[in-house]
């Protein structure tokens, strides 16, 4: 069977990006907009994410006594990525940070805070902000969808992937799509693809990613890059598609530890109980490739009581110790003993760094690995969601956010700023449904 579907506006996918875009959108009663997703029992990254979400500026770091700006915000991301070519989108996105997490927290009523226990590498002042109770991206992306499903001018069609885009003289007029025994035909004026990266799409990852390994993949199984496919043919310029959002604190039960554990004294030691970096040194996403880079891929970290009381407040750490993945130790021999390591060599391993504390027992630890959590590579777009050609031009109709497009960390893995995911979903997100909105 086949169906008609005409709108103003249609959306693939309903994660960080398409849920956003779609809000402001249909803020303006005109407009009629349609948001296709694939699969609502799978979900999206943001999700299954910790929900933090960076932003320079707000009234919640006010509060706290934290001076920043979006300005500083988009040195910050620049220092980490060196990625000056990307300085207007990083700067667009970083300029309404703050204004969506104070619409939605004051006009949305979601409860948000500034992580001032959420350090992370390169960040030069606090701007992570989450819920106070730490609970992840799962109860956000919850409260966003509930607002979306009460506007009486959004269609939500589930289990409906989008299959491609429709393209007429050059231009977009919308996406197929399928729905059970459906085919979908839509018709839109403007048509949003917000489908997210492919680290889910082994094939893909080869092609574009071959120097991370075969890393465990810690993110939905419906990032599958399927916006590659419909937009190579269009001619759209894919940039940075080596870097990925990865992790270095990956458990071997496939959860991640607080990446704040570094600033709290964690120390990382491979598997013949060597310390073999400056834990500080790294991003979480840098780190991936430092300990890609040890035996077996493998690196145990270890902490104490004093860092646990802070680092356990976090999805993370909850998921976790739910997964079993964390230990503890009650002293040093314990520790030698669980650890398989020499006592002397593990009481030389574990001394403190010049300026750092020294642990002390009950020892806790994890066994970890790396992972790839998204794509950071993607199309080509201009600080209003448009999409470029390899010629110079824009692909009329087309607007894309979130992790189909390229995203913060410049060319390398190790460039990614903390945030940064949910800053590009959520920031051209906001940044395409105003403008729809504005100009329909
Ligand atoms: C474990 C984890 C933790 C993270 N933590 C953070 C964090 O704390 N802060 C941060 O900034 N970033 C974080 N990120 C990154 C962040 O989640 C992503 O960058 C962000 O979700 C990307 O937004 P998006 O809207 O592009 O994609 P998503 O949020 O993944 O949404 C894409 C949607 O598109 C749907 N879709 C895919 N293909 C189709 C199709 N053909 N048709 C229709 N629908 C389709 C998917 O099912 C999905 O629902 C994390 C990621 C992971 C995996």
């Amino acid at each position: 069977m086949h169906e008609d579907i005409e709108v103003d506006v249609a959306v693939a996918g309903a994660g960080a990006a398409g849920i956003m875009a779609a809000l402001r959108a249909s803020e303006n009663p005109d407009l009629v907009v349609a948001v296709l997703e694939k699969s609502l029992t799978e979900g999206c990254n943001a999700g299954i994410s910790s929900g933090s979400l960076a932003a320079g500026g707000t009234r919640f770091q006010a509060a706290a006594g934290i001076e920043d700006s979006a300005e500083r915000h988009t040195e910050d991301i620049l220092a980490n990525s060196g990625d000056e070519r990307h300085r207007d989108l990083v700067a667009a996105l970083c300029g309404v940070a703050a204004d969506y997490v104070h619409w939605i927290a004051d006009d949305l009523g979601y409860p948000m805070d500034v992580g001032t226990d959420m350090a992370r590498k390169g960040m030069s002042v606090p701007r992570l902000h989450a819920d106070p109770g730490r609970l992840g991206g799962a109860p956000l992306m919850t409260h966003l969808r509930r607002t979306l499903t009460d506007r009486a001018n959004v269609v939500l069609l589930d289990e409906a992937p989008v299959t491609g885009l429709r393209v007429e003289d050059g231009t977009v007029v919308g996406v197929t799509g399928r729905q059970g025994n459906h085919d979908l035909v839509v018709s839109a004026g403007t048509t949003v693809l917000a489908t997210d990266g492919f680290a889910g799409n082994r094939e893909l990852m080869r092609e574009f990613c071959a120097a991370l390994g075969e890393p465990f993949h810690g993110g939905v199984s419906t990032a599958t890059g399927d916006s590659v496919g419909w937009l190579r043919p269009l001619g759209v310029e894919l940039r940075n598609m080596g870097a990925c959002l990865r992790h270095g604190q990956v458990t071997l039960r496939g959860t991640r530890v607080n990446p704040a554990l570094p600033w709290l004294g964690a120390v990382l030691l491979n598997v013949h109980g060597e310390r073999f970096t400056d834990e500080q040194a790294h991003g979480y996403s840098g780190l991936a490739g430092v300990v890609q880079a040890q035996p077996r891929e493998r690196a145990v970290m270890v902490w104490d009581a004093e860092a646990q009381e802070t680092a356990q407040h976090s999805e993370m750490m909850r998921e976790s110790a739910d997964a079993g993945a964390l230990q503890v130790a009650s002293d040093l021999d314990s520790l030698a003993v669980a650890l398989g390591f020499d006592r002397v060599a593990l009481a030389t391993s574990l001394a403190p760094r010049a300026g750092r504390r020294a642990l002390t027992g009950p020892y806790h630890y994890a066994w970890l690995t790396h992972g790839v959590l998204t794509t950071q590579g993607g199309a080509a777009i201009d600080t209003s969601g448009r999409l470029l050609r390899v010629d110079g031009t824009y692909v009329p109709g087309l607007r894309a956010a979130g992790g189909v497009a390229v995203g913060l960390a410049g060319a390398d893995s190790a460039g990614y700023s903390s945030g940064s995911g949910l800053l590009s979903a959520f920031g051209m997100g906001w940044i395409v449904g105003n403008g729809i909105a504005a100009t329909s």
